[in-house]
């Protein structure tokens, strides 16, 4: 890390905010969670997560490009879902969040208005692609390598920063290990080291860490006592029917129940959960 020149902190209370919009930020005072299903399937599914989870989550993620391990599973609906996500976003006022597999696909979510493009796992050492990043000035969320040490991970941030986009938040989702129980392993680990060595906000996909329904909402608190600036987790209204990630997708109700369950820790850790949605929702679909 004797390179890194922009992710490290120049003093002890060093830290970074990124902003979504006028109303969400990352790494200040308030944790936030961003929930939503692993794909974008239809603009019902993003509609009846908004009126649902409204004042429990702060920003709405769904992949419309997967990188899906075998090229004959779902691949996403691709351009056409950038649509449904920013219409959603328009009528619900939840900024949006969405993975960019390729350089290719920057122009058309920017153009798009997305509100923040994940940098998947698989990609967290595309250099070219992080420094296409680095040309635009949207947020990035980046994710760590299946494998990535700390030092990696930090000089892949490091990349989009040296090439002028300065909106990098960290997202731990776990590591490759020996055990099959769990699909990675959470390193809270690094979660605190990267807390003290940078200034950039840090949140955690327990989702992809634990590849199970049940280990999520044990997996979201620890992650906040540890210092964490928020969480990403998966959720569907019909998790079952998820077309990708089913097993380790919540209900809305265990969503809603899991983010409650966060406020008291967030207090014990000096932060605070926002309260209440701070847009009201279209009529229609309050009620939903
Ligand atoms: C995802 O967020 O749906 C995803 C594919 O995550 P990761 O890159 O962490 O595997
Ligand atoms: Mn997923």
């Amino acid at each position: 890390m004797k390179d890194a020149k922009l992710t490290l902190k120049a003093t002890p209370d060093h830290q970074s905010i990124v902003r979504l919009n006028s109303q969400v930020a990352i790494g200040g005072q308030d944790l936030i969670v961003i929930g939503g299903p692993c794909a974008v399937e239809n603009q019902a599914q993003l509609e009846t997560i908004a009126a649902h989870l409204q004042g429990n989550i702060q920003a709405l993620r769904g992949g419309v490009y997967k990188p899906r391990t075998s090229p004959y599973s779902f691949q996403g609906v691709g351009n056409e879902g950038l649509k449904t996500l920013t219409a959603v976003r328009d009528r619900t006022g939840l900024p949006v969040v969405t993975e960019v597999m390729a350089i290719s696909q920057i122009d058309g979510m920017v153009a798009a208005g997305v509100d923040m493009l994940q940098v998947g796992s698989r990609n967290m050492q595309n250099f070219d692609l992080l420094k296409a990043l680095g040309e635009i000035q949207t947020p990035v969320l980046l994710k760590r390598g299946l494998s990535a040490t700390l030092e990696e991970f930090i000089m892949a941030a490091e990349y989009i920063m040296a090439h002028g986009n300065p909106n990098v938040v960290l997202c731990e989702r776990g590591i490759r290990s020996f055990d099959s129980y769990t699909r990675n392993v959470l390193d809270l680990g690094v979660v605190v080291a990267l807390k003290q060595l940078t200034h950039l906000p840090v949140i955690v996909d327990p989702s992809h860490a634990a590849g199970r329904r049940g280990l999520i909402a044990g997996l979201s608190r620890a992650a906040i006592a540890c210092g964490a600036d928020g969480l990403i987790i998966e959720c569907h209204p019909e998790p079952d029917k998820a077309i990708s990630d089913a097993q380790q997708t919540l209900s809305l109700p265990e969503m809603q129940a899991l983010v409650e369950s966060l406020r008291p820790i967030a207090l014990g850790v000096g932060r605070s959960m926002p309260e209440g949605s701070r847009l009201p929702l279209p009529r229609e679909l309050a009620t939903r």
